[in-house]
């Protein structure tokens, strides 16, 4: 069976696809910040324990050059998934635009280097496909598909979906230096579902948190997303790794739909056990105390109250993928977040 580095491997999304790669019985070469930082990997301990691959633990940081080639030496393939994903940062040069762009050349170069690594399966974003909701308007767009790139984000407006786009596009251009790896990028939507590290700063658990405890109870904004659940997001890495034909980008989304929509589903299934948002929010009142919520004027202006859509057609035909249901997700969601005693 091949061997497998994959970054990332402590946080939300890359502890699904390692158990998922150690469950076919691949050599998973997992590299973490810090070893001695333990927490963040004790939950492969049974994992590893009962599957049929073998769990690998390497030391590397996306800051750090050169840092990855070790780990990638004697590997088939990489699947780079770590980038921060967080919207609480003082200084989004350090904490977002660095790790995610100097992170994806460290690891590519070291692909490189290695002169064994065949394919690069790497976690983009749709945040790579557009910035604010409103740019499918103003693109004259029916809808987004993988020929887009995010054009309106920058270090100061949308700096996580500016790290995405500026990432992904260098992996492009390192891709067309070389020949010896293939590059197949997955771009996922807001994901969702539940986690088996209690150790990850992903906005996607913090989102659930915050609706969960009744952050929006007072009014949710009319913002639209994609939703995908996390384990198909993992298995959508697996099949670009093991599909010969993959290859470009791959939008996931089980459905697009507004934050109140997602919080009126879950009434339905919940009725007033938490408290979930009475009303939408108005968007003159955002635009006045959107700072309160960590998002700028310029933000609530370009994005609330404009639908999106999402063409998902590339992932289900050319990946195979098939998607859970998303009231599956989040009961799955919910029910692990109150087993973790985290709601
Ligand atoms: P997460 O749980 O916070 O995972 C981030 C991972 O990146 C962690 O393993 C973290 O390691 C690692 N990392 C961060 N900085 C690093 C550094 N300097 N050196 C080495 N590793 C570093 O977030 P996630 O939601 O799983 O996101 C994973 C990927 O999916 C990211 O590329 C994100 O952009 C992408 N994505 C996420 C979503 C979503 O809705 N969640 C949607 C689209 C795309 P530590 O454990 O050491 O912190």
């Amino acid at each position: 069976m091949a061997t497998i580095l994959v970054t990332g491997g402590t946080g939300y999304i890359g502890s699904w696809v390692v158990k998922e790669l150690l469950e076919k019985g691949y050599t998973v070469r997992m590299t973490v910040r810090d070893k001695s930082r333990k927490e963040k990997f004790l939950h492969f301990d049974t994992l590893a324990a009962s599957a049929k691959g073998k769990l690998e633990l390497w030391e590397a940081d996306l800051l750090k050059e050169g840092s990855f080639d070790k780990a990638a030496s004697g590997s088939d393939a990489i699947i780079h998934v770590a980038s921060p994903f967080t919207l609480r940062f003082k200084d989004a040069q350090k904490e977002l635009l660095d790790p995610a762009l100097l992170g994806t050349r460290n690891v590519l170069n070291a692909a490189t280097r290695s002169g064994t690594v065949k394919k690069v399966v790497l976690t983009s974003s749709v945040a790579a496909v557009f910035g604010d909701n409103i740019d499918m308007q103003e693109k004259g767009l029916e809808e987004f598909n993988e020929e887009h790139f995010n054009i309106s984000s920058s270090s100061s407006h949308q700096p996580y979906s500016y790290s995405k786009v500026i990432a992904e596009q260098e992996a492009w251009k390192l891709f067309r230096e070389q020949k010896q790896w293939k590059l197949v990028v997955i771009n996922p939507s807001f994901v969702l579902g539940p986690s088996l590290t209690g150790h990850s700063d992903s906005e996607s658990l913090n989102l659930m948190k915050d609706i969960l405890k009744g952050k929006f109870y007072m009014g949710a904004p009319e913002l639209y997303f994609g939703f995908v659940d996390v384990r198909d997001v993992a298995h959508a890495h697996i099949l670009a790794l093991e599909k010969e034909s993959a290859e470009g980008r791959h939008i996931l989304a089980e459905r697009t739909m507004s934050l109140l929509d997602l919080t009126d589903m879950m009434k339905v299934m919940y009725g007033k056990k938490y408290k979930l948002p009475l009303m939408k929010a108005p968007k003159g009142l955002m635009m006045l105390i959107g700072g309160l919520f960590g998002v700028t004027s310029k933000f609530v202006k370009r994005n609330v109250g404009y639908v999106i859509r999402l063409n998902t057609t590339r992932s289900r035909k050319q990946l195979g993928l098939q998607y859970r249901n998303l009231e599956d997700t989040i009961k799955e969601m919910v029910t692990q977040m109150h087993e973790h005693n985290i709601v």
